[in-house]
């Protein structure tokens, strides 16, 4: 039985690792990817001076069960010793910011009296008013079945902190603009079924059991550091391309994997329980194809027998932004946190600048004190951005991206090094009904019979946690017990219990 892969970005390597890994029944497995490169949105540059600088995904959370099963898989591909880890008590932890009315305004994490008690800029009323104000907020009668998050967070805590709270932290996340975002698709959690379950999202996120109803095996030495140290963020010594790295090499001893780069994928030609799938110099006849690309190129590869699950698809959209990553020699700023991210009321273009060397430090150069950051500019204010820039010259965006920092985080130093990337429909947007659209998708695949996964950011979660944990719960259907990680250091899940 053959399958071929669509995508080599971690949705689809993760897809490899996990038919193989997992004894599927395909002997052959094709990973087709159009670029001459692995990895998708995950793109490190590492420069002569040792520093690094991500251009897509910067930090993993350890949280959740996406969390943890990115934790397992670095485990099992022997990545252990090259992870380095953010602890809770850090300052890249403890401190984010806001930035608003043209200054920092530092977000009260963590309590403590003043914080609790006292209103603190950007915000008029103090967080236990807000607190009292959320349990008291009414519940509508009627069922909702999905509404935007700025609705949501509105109408339970207050206008206020939808738009200087949830605006540029969902900005930060998904790029995009959160009176259209899907409050039940974007979260991590079903806030709809929280407040109508205990009548208060704070109530419910106390009182409420998470049930235990995570059955999968993992391998656990890394999951166990990251609880007992106290992990609030991870990477990897020489970046997040390490994983997709290290995913292409094991998934190469395999043997029974080819990976083709510079090879798109043109068009899939559905045959009953066959599938064609046509490159520019073949077509190969599978018994399964794996889509992990973004919905609406899948649409564009599907024929008219398919013109109803490609309407579908069509309806997923992405958003495009544009990463700086700006590297100066020295210290710039005693400001030491996260990052800090603007309201889209305080300029829709800018969503946000990351500091890096406060986070990871270990990704700094090697041979000089330096400081990095990444500004994200665009998202859902793209084309306000590019009419904003007047052109899309590397220089002009540079000198814009310097501009802006220095205003930000008052640097009046030139830069030493900067990278401009353009990313296209990098993030895709779940806007209001996303998940009705999503289950309208599979049910048009099953009801026709298409031998057709559908994996990757375009539907079920855009983090790369989200992403590979997907990929490995849509393929369960082919396991058949785990085998041998063949990597070197790697802890393998040599028990077959219940997959
Ligand atoms: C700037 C940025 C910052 C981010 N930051 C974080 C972060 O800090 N943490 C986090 O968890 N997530 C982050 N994300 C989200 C996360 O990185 C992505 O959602 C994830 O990497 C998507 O992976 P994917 O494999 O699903 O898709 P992709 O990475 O898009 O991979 C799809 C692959 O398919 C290929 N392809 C397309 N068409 C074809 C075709 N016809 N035939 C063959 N191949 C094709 C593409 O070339 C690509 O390699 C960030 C994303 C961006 C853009």
């Amino acid at each position: 039985m053959t399958a071929v892969i669509l995508g080599g970005g971690v949705s689809g390597l993760a897809s490899a690792y996990y038919l193989v890994r997992n004894s599927s029944p395909f002997k052959r497995i094709i990973l087709l990817e159009a670029s001459d490169r692995l990895g998708g949105w995950i793109q490190t540059s590492r420069l002569d001076n040792g520093a690094i600088f991500e251009h897509g995904p910067r930090s993993l959370r350890p949280a959740g069960k996406g969390g943890k099963n990115t934790l397992s898989l670095a485990t099992e591909l022997g990545l252990s010793n090259d992870i380095i880890a953010v602890t809770r008590n850090h300052p890249s932890t403890k401190n984010r910011y806001i930035y608003m009315n043209k200054k920092l305004n530092r977000l009260a994490i963590g309590g403590g009296f003043k914080n609790t008690f006292y209103p603190q800029p950007p915000f008029s009323q103090s967080v236990f008013s807000m607190v009292i104000k959320e349990l008291r907020a009414p519940v509508p009668d009627n069922d909702i079945e999905d509404e935007s998050i700025h609705s949501f967070f509105s109408r339970r805590i207050g206008q206020e902190v939808a738009d200087y709270l949830l605006d540029p932290v969902f900005r930060g996340i998904f790029a995009g603009d959160i009176s259209k975002l899907s409050v039940k698709s974007c979260l991590p959690m079903d806030v709809l079924k929280i407040e109508k379950e205990y009548k208060s999202l704070m109530r419910g996120v106390i009182r409420r059991k998470e049930k235990d109803d995570d059955n999968e095996v993992y391998a656990m030495n890394d999951i166990m550091r990251a609880t007992k140290e106290r992990w609030s963020t991870w990477s990897f010594q020489k970046g997040m391309s390490q994983l997709s790295e290290r995913l292409e090499d094991v998934i190469i001893r395999r043997g029974n994997v080819e990976i083709r780069k510079s090879t798109p994928c043109r068009g899939l030609e559905f045959d009953g329980d066959k599938v064609k799938v046509i490159t520019d110099t073949e077509s190969i006849t599978a018994d399964h194809v794996v889509s992990s690309i973004f919905s609406q190129d899948l649409s564009k590869l599907l024929g008219s027998p398919q013109e109803e699950l490609s309407n579908l698809l069509n309806q997923i959209t992405a958003v495009s932004c544009i990463v700086v990553n700006v590297e100066y020699k020295d210290y710039m700023s005693n400001i030491e946190g996260f990052g800090h991210l603007l309201p889209s009321s305080e300029d829709p273009c800018v969503l946000g600048v990351i500091y890096d060397s406060s986070t990871f430090k270990q990704h700094d150069a090697e041979k000089y004190v330096s400081s990095r950051y990444t500004m994200m500019l665009g998202g859902a204010w793209y084309d306000k951005l590019v009419d904003r820039l007047g052109d899309l010259k590397e220089s002009t965006i540079q000198d814009y991206a310097c501009k802006v920092l220095s205003e930000q985080l008052d640097i009046k130093t030139e830069p030493s090094n900067v990278v401009v990337t353009i990313q296209k429909n990098c993030i895709p947007q779940y806007f209001v009904g996303h998940s009705k659209l999503v289950e309208s998708i599979d049910k048009c695949v099953s009801d026709n019979g298409l031998p057709l996964s559908l994996v990757g950011s375009s539907y079920k979660g855009v983090s790369v946690n989200d992403c590979i944990n997907n990929a490995k719960l849509t393929l369960k259907q082919f396991d058949h017990g785990i085998k041998k990680v063949e990597s070197p250091d790697a802890e393998n899940i040599e028990k077959n219990s219940n997959v």
